[in-house]
């Protein structure tokens, strides 16, 4: 069995029925949550802003350095772990009140010659280990009878882009993962929705954009002016703290009602 570092901050109040907190400046206080890819770009942000308004986080990545030294930065916890071992999360349980599955990776290949190892690496982790933490966290949300889980789709799990084969397929499963959550939830007080990103400026990007030159027959440099930034009607890319602050609302008492949707951020993208 994985032991998985989770622990209950001394705050932490935990009764069914409690009343929506709409103010103050510390509203995720005593809620513990967790955050897979947390060492990372929008992941990063998130547990941040999580332990900015009053969250214990508890930092999910297989880089054990990063997620360690941000735990100590938020006085949070870190959890080593590599998602592609799912195997080790069919025994898991976690007792946490907000789960973010966001930890992810791209790999940018024409179908015909997809690596199919690739493939199969995106789908495990971007939708096998989502739907296996999902599995170890509703017990005890189902018990406590609030829940809120976010799951870090993107645009392309909405949308789709040549060459992308993986990602966009894994993104619309999580969709499909995130609204059947929601549906079982709504009676146990868990919500369940996706946050659907256009460009970021994290290291997920900036390490497929030789890749995109490639295939597109183009320049770096236009790979971010023409595929990420045209189509956008705010002309950059998103900022992490952005996606985060929407993810940080999704997990909060307000947003109970809110649940099985996709919230989109990306500068207009797909407005067009
Ligand atoms: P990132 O590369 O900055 O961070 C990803 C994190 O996931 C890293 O810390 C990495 O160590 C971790 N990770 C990767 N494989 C892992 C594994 N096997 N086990 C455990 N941890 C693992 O990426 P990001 O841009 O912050 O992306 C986060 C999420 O947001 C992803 O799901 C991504 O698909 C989604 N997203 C990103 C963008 C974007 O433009 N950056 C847009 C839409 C959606």
């Amino acid at each position: 069995p994985v032991q998985v570092p989770v622990r209950a901050p001394a705050q932490q109040t935990v009764e069914a029925a409690r009343p929506v907190r709409t103010t103050g400046e510390q509203p995720l206080a005593g809620r513990r949550a967790l955050v897979t890819g947390g060492a990372s770009g929008i992941g990063a942000a998130t547990v941040r802003a999580f332990a900015a308004q009053g969250a214990h986080v508890t930092v999910a990545d297989r880089d054990g350095d990063g997620a360690a030294a941000l735990a100590e930065e938020v006085n949070g916890d870190s959890w080593t772990v590599d998602l592609l071992g799912t195997g080790d999360l069919e025994d898991l349980s976690l007792d946490v009140d907000i789960l973010v599955n966001n930890a992810g990776i791209q790999a940018v290949q024409p179908i015909h010659t997809f690596d199919p190892a690739a493939f199969r690496r995106i789908h495990t982790l971007m939708l096998e280990a989502p739907f296996l933490l999902i599995r170890a966290a509703l017990p005890a949300m189902y018990d406590r009878g609030f829940g809120r889980i976010i799951n870090l789709s993107s645009i392309h799990g909405l949308r789709a882009s040549p060459f992308k084969a993986a990602y966009v397929s894994a993104k619309h499963g999580l969709e499909g993962l995130s609204k059947v959550t929601a549906l079982e939830g709504g009676e146990h007080g868990v919500t369940s929705n996706c946050v659907n990103p256009g460009y970021v400026r994290t290291p997920l990007v900036e390490n497929q954009i030789s890749d995109q030159a490639r295939l597109h027959g183009i320049t770096e440099e236009d790979v971010l002016s023409t595929i990420m930034l045209t189509e956008s009607a705010i002309k950059r890319m998103v900022e992490p703290e952005e996606v985060a602050a929407l993810v940080c609302w999704l997990a909060s008492d307000v947003a109970g009602m809110v649940t099985g949707s996709s919230y989109v951020m990306d500068g207009g993208w797909s407005a067009r």
